[in-house]
């Protein structure tokens, strides 16, 4: 079926949609096709009957200023609010402020910037830097839980950019965004002229059939076609193996796939990330002198290490939080086992019974973003010596395709951020 457009985007998530709104300011007809019945993939935010802040299963904080969110944060008129970063932790079995725990942090990120030679994994970089065992703890658990990576695997070089680009950065603040990530991509979408757009939710890609010049996009209903194609696909996606749940089947092959595996992400390497929300009929840590401003709590060892109030504001709502390998031993757990591991871990960092935690607890929401089907993982991490994997990856194919999305963005892989602007570059070429 011809589909009468110029561009077909594939996936309608952040960096789909700012390729669309990219391509079609340039006069470009675009089609975007989504698998899922909504748009903003990993981006999910839930309406919540009970607040009236946003509920997000995916991403939930504004690292900074980047100009690709905060130039739609600007358009769209949204709210966003600074988020405390203080940290509680339960050590020694007491839980109490961690007030050194930044400065643990920073001292055992410091040798990654006199990194020289040959790159390393920051497990490696770690057993030969000289810091004590609770530095090499606190990082060892935060690039776990903050990248979602396997210390084993990641790049020690990659997040010596993300520290410096940490330290450059004037200010260093987290935001989130009032009514939540799902506004942003609702407004991303309201902008793009709807007269050279035309959106198919429910349309799983199966396969991309291309030529130089032409490419035949198959679903699991019908067949589009379009002389270029922009292809926002997760990395989890695009590492499925051939002819298995959740495959896109690429006919001609294109050879800079085999890079897919030279970039960290679910699946090979497991990542997972469990996002655990609970709402509590009343906020019980606020009857505690020494947790009634908590914002970030850490329990090291447990099912959910990682945990957050909504600090700014005052509500009855817990968010855990289990990233990389530690996550891994929830990969095939149902929701009553998520709820149980949830409340154990709770328990763990408050030493409360589970009886008295269970029966406050009135809602709960979990996302594996490991077994989603169209993510199947969470974010991107570089491997060691793999850092022209996302270049070559993103450089258009015979004039015909173009990868985008998160993982391929080189100043801010793995966020929102990074996702707008791998999608805009896309856009941007496609409509030339
Ligand atoms: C739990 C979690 C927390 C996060 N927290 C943050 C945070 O605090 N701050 C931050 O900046 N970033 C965060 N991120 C990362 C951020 O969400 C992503 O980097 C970004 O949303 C990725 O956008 P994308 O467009 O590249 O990919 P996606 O949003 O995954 O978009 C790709 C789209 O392709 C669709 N798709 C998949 N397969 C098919 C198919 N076969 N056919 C058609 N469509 C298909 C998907 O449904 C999806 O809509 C988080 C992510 C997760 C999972």
């Amino acid at each position: 079926m011809r589909s009468g457009v110029d561009i077909i985007v594939i996936g309608a998530g952040a960096a789909g949609l700012a390729a669309a709104k990219e391509a079609t300011q340039h006069g470009a007809r675009v089609l975007v096709l989504e698998g899922r019945d909504r748009i903003g993939g990993r981006i999910h935010t839930l309406a919540s009957p009970s607040a009236p802040f946003a509920t997000e299963l995916g991403a939930e904080f504004v690292h900074g200023r980047p100009d690709s969110t905060w130039g739609l944060i600007r358009n769209l008129e949204l709210s966003a609010y600074d988020v405390p970063f203080e940290h509680h932790e339960r050590r020694h079995g007491r839980l109490a402020k961690a007030d050194d725990f930044d400065a643990r942090l920073e001292d055992a990120m410091r040798g990654l910037a006199k990194l020289r030679g040959p790159d390393v994994s920051f497990s490696n970089y770690l057993t030969r830097s000289r810091v004590s065992e609770l530095k090499r703890r606190t990082a060892l658990d935060f690039v776990k839980g903050f990248d979602a990576a396997d210390p084993e695997r990641i790049s020690a070089r990659s997040l010596a950019k993300e520290w410096a680009d940490i330290g450059n950065t004037e200010d260093n603040t987290q935001f989130r965004l009032l009514t939540g990530y799902g506004a942003l991509v609702a407004g991303l979408l309201r902008s793009i002229d709807r007269r050279l757009l035309k959106l198919r939710l429910r349309e799983q890609v199966t396969g991309v059939h291309w030529k130089p010049g032409e490419a035949a996009i198959h679903t699991r209903r019908r067949v589009y076609r379009a002389p270029r194609v922009v292809i926002t696909l997760p990395l989890g996606i695009l590492q499925c193996p051939p002819g298995g749940p959740g495959a896109v089947h690429f006919d001609p092959p294109v050879p800079a796939l085999r890079r897919v595996h030279d970039i960290g992400f679910g699946g090979v390497v497991k990542v997972l990330l469990e996002k655990v929300l609970l709402e509590f009929d009343r906020p019980f840590w606020e009857d505690d002198e020494d947790t009634a401003d908590a914002s970030f709590l850490h329990t090291p060892g447990s099912a959910f290490p990682t945990w957050w109030t909504a600090r700014p504001l005052r509500s009855c709502r817990l968010t855990g939080w289990a990233g990389g390998p530690v996550a891994d031993a929830l990969s095939n757990a149902d929701e009553s086992r998520l709820r149980r591991c949830a409340i154990q871990s709770l328990a763990d960092l408050f030493h409360r019974a589970r009886g008295f935690l269970g029966a406050r607890l009135c809602r709960f929401h979990a996302h594996n973003w490991l077994t989603d089907p169209f993510s199947r993982g969470a974010y991107s991490y570089a491997l060691v010596g793999q850092d022209t994997a996302a270049s070559e990856l993103a450089r258009p194919v015979a004039g015909t395709l173009c990868f985008a999305g998160e993982a391929l963005d080189t100043e801010n892989p793995a966020t929102v951020a990074g996702a707008l602007t791998s999608g805009k570059r896309a856009g941007r070429w496609a409509a030339r």
